[in-house]
């Protein structure tokens, strides 16, 4: 006998006894099928990424479970302790290229080895018995002290290294782990620390180089910063956060914090019946998956920055996605929730206030440059300088030099700019022109060319174990060519430069932004490190926003670039229209 199927007409079987084995082999396999449901079943009821507030609390990654084993702040101890005193090999995995980095300490590359090995070694291959040292100067402040310590360290420690980072820090190299007690001592001996400089933890706190002093300012943001890290830095509540936590603040009206990809920033506003205050923006990011930063259309008083602060980073902290690293930053739960339920979270389980609703900031006019480069006056008559160091590079020597100049002007307070610029502040009028002429002797231009002012470009090669291509130098090439052949551009063209496919110079936000890779290179066939291009990136515009276009076709080698970015320059000062930035 048999059945057939309506739609298909197949013919089916009719069921027969089972045989003994049969019947076994059915038995086991409905015993295998109901454990496959069980698991199942109890893997929907933990986080599938990872979130401590899903009750999912088990390290699902190395980076997890050496966090989970012991606070990374903790490493201090072993370092001071241990590590200084019996030497590099002295120093395990899990602190070395994990917990170090809470106290601001990487391993540099080790020299000599090509961007095409990058991928193909293992960490330990490419590791260098030095390290990259960042310090931290939240706000971009430093003193002349200050400035004069890290100069001292820098000389005396690290080869006379000292780049100023997108983020407003100075990174110094070479430093060898026995000096590391003696460095710790200077820097904290003149208020400084290197605490959660990198790590997953807060890092250091963006803030508007010109604080205090700019015309165009709603706030001064200092009391904000100092409230932060009197809260959040070094706070054993804090210390564990899924990757890192990129804060900024800004109370200047035109944008100067590049506040769109933080990952939360309070952005200066007048509230028609609040007053002054911060419009709070969360989730923004680059790297892999670049997303914009969103409003939660919220209104932040000044005193109470510090609490929506925590309160934010609680939420990463507690439901940020610990399982994959690629996906562990802020913006991906911010996509996944939408600003509407991430504010409500925010003041339901977290504030347990409401935040009053309030207007966003205002958009940045045609010909509003945040980089601060050039002459200013300030609002209490007196003047500041912004230089621009090619690519944020300079020195020990430098440095020292740059504290010299200040202090002769009367001036106690340097700046460091998240477009690796230099500022002097409170020069007085007569003694603008010394600062300027002594400035430039150093080479640290405040009347650069357009593309000495407008590049920025990563550690690259020469130290980042990650970085495929060299960065600085190749950015100085750039400048010398195009500020050459185009010395009186009238209009700003931003050009940053990565050595890898992460984005610590942020191109996708330049007008040209250059990603480092290897590429073919057609003459000689073969693959040579060079640069995927993104074109037409821009912030400060509100709405229109936008991060740059790959153009899959367009791939230079590095020896390539400059002819090209003469190219595409030339092109655009030949086919715009009236008015039209290169963005557009
Ligand atoms: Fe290193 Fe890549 Fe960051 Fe450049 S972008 S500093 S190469 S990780």
């Amino acid at each position: 006998m048999s059945t057939t199927t309506e739609q298909t007409g197949a013919t089916t079987p009719a069921p027969q006894a089972l045989t003994d084995a049969e019947e076994r082999r059915r038995q086991r396999e409905e015993a295998r099928l109901i454990r496959t449901r069980e698991a199942a079943a109890r893997k929907n009821t933990a986080s599938k990424d990872g979130q401590w507030a899903a009750g999912d609390r088990t390290p699902l990654n190395p980076n997890e479970e050496f966090k989970a084993t012991s606070d990374p702040l903790e490493v201090r101890h072993r370092i001071e302790t241990m590590y200084a005193r019996w030497g590099f090999w002295s120093i395990p995995p899990s602190d070395l290229r994990g917990r170090f980095r809470w106290w601001g300490l990487y391993t540099q590359r080790r020299p000599g080895i090509d961007g095409g090995k990058t991928a193909v070694l293992e960490p330990h291959q490419l590791d260098d018995e030095y390290f990259m040292l960042r310090v931290r100067s939240d706000g971009g402040q430093l003193s002349v002290a200050q400035a004069r310590a890290i100069a001292g360290i820098s000389k005396d420690f690290g080869r006379d290294t000292a780049d100023v980072s997108d983020r407003q820090n100075i990174q110094l190299h070479w430093i060898r782990i026995e000096d590391v007690p003696e460095i710790f001592r200077r820097v904290e001996e003149v208020g400084l620390f290197t605490t959660e400089a990198c790590g997953d933890s807060p890092r250091v706190i963006l803030g508007s180089p010109v604080a205090g002093v700019a015309k165009d300012e709603l706030i001064d943001p200092t009391p904000q910063i100092q409230a932060i890290i009197e809260r959040g830095i070094g706070n054993p509540e804090f210390s564990n956060l899924p990757r890192k936590f990129k804060s900024a603040i800004s109370g200047t009206r035109i944008p100067d914090i590049v506040h769109e990809v933080q990952d939360i920033a309070f952005v200066a506003v007048e509230h028609p019946e609040l007053g002054i205050g911060y419009d709070l923006w969360v989730g923004g990011g680059l790297s892999i998956n670049p997303h914009l930063g969103v409003r939660l259309g919220a209104f932040v008083e000044p005193a109470k920055v510090p609490d929506v602060w925590a309160g934010v980073i609680g939420i990463f902290r507690d439901h940020g996605y610990r399982r994959l690293r690629t996906r562990a930053r802020l913006k991906f739960l911010v996509k996944a929730w939408g600003a509407e339920k991430f504010r409500e979270v925010l003041e339901n389980d977290y504030l347990g206030w409401k935040l009053p609703d309030g207007p966003g900031p205002e958009v940045a006019k045609p010909g509003d440059r945040g980089d601060h480069v050039g002459i200013h006056e300030q609002k209490d008559g007196r003047y500041y300088i912004g230089a621009a160091p090619v690519a944020g590079r300079i020195s020990g020597e430098k440095l020292a030099a740059i504290a010299d100049i200040a202090e002769a002007a009367g001036s106690d307070r340097i700046r460091l700019t998240p477009l690796q610029k230099i500022l002097i502040l409170d020069v007085p009028e007569d003694k603008v022109s010394d600062v300027v002429n002594g400035l430039r002797a150093l080479e640290l231009e405040a009347q650069p060319g357009e593309f000495a002012r407008n590049v920025m470009a990563c550690t690259g090669i020469e130290y980042c174990k990650l970085a495929i291509v060299e960065t600085k130098a190749t950015a100085r090439e750039v400048v010398k060519t195009l500020d050459d052949a185009f010395p009186t551009l009238d209009s700003p063209i931003t050009v940053h430069v990565n050595g890898c496919p992460n984005s610590c110079a942020r191109i996708q936000v330049a007008d040209i932004g250059f990603k480092g890779q290897l590429v073919l290179d057609e003459e000689s066939g073969e693959q040579v490190p060079g640069f995927q291009v993104h074109l037409g990136g821009r912030l400060g515009r509100g709405e229109d926003n936008d991060f740059g276009r790959k153009i899959r076709a367009h791939k230079v080698t590095q020896h390539g670039m400059p002819e090209y970015v003469e190219r595409v320059t030339r092109n655009y000062l030949e086919t715009r229209a009236d008015g039209e930035q290169f963005a557009d």
